[in-house]
């Protein structure tokens, strides 16, 4: 994708903090970090959200992950770390890439959750779980 800001990093058009990288995989500082070590895995060919993409490059995307999580964990010292992906834009996506956030977690580091839950009944919860189950 011509436009797609991680396929210029990918072909070097763009600058990044490069940790990893091979033949199918890439990871990088995010520019905006959440906090100290905040770290983007990407597979390098362009999909949009993670329904596009063959099974094969989510495991690929996946298991670099984890290295990189290790990695991050041990490099930072963080007390926990959260690994996040975002699809769509009302699924508070806005690089158009797949990509997984590793981020690291500190005991008093200020972040919030601020996603409340809904209260759902017995009957609205079986009949989520019917609706997701038919389409499996
Ligand atoms: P998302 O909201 O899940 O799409 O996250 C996109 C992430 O990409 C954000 O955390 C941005 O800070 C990050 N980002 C955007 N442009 C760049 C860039 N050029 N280099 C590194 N990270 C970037
Ligand atoms: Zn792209």
């Amino acid at each position: 994708m011509t436009d797609c800001i991680f396929c210029k990093i990918v072909k070097g058009e763009v600058p990044s903090y490069k940790v990893y990288e091979d033949n199918k995989c890439l990871a990088f500082m995010d520019i905006f970090p959440k906090n100290e070590g905040h770290t983007l895995v990407i597979p390098k060919k362009h999909y949009e959200i993670i329904t596009d993409a063959p099974d094969d490059v989510i495991k690929d995307v996946i298991v670099i992950t984890k290295k990189l999580a290790k990695a991050v964990k041990e490099a930072t010292n963080c007390d926990g770390f959260v690994i996040s992906n975002n699809n769509g834009k009302h699924g508070g996506q806005e690089v158009p890439h797949i990509h997984f956030h590793i981020i690291p977690r500190f005991k008093e580091d200020g972040l919030k959750y601020t996603w409340p839950a809904k209260k759902f009944s017995e009957d609205q919860f079986r009949q989520s779980a019917d609706r997701i189950k038919s389409k499996l």
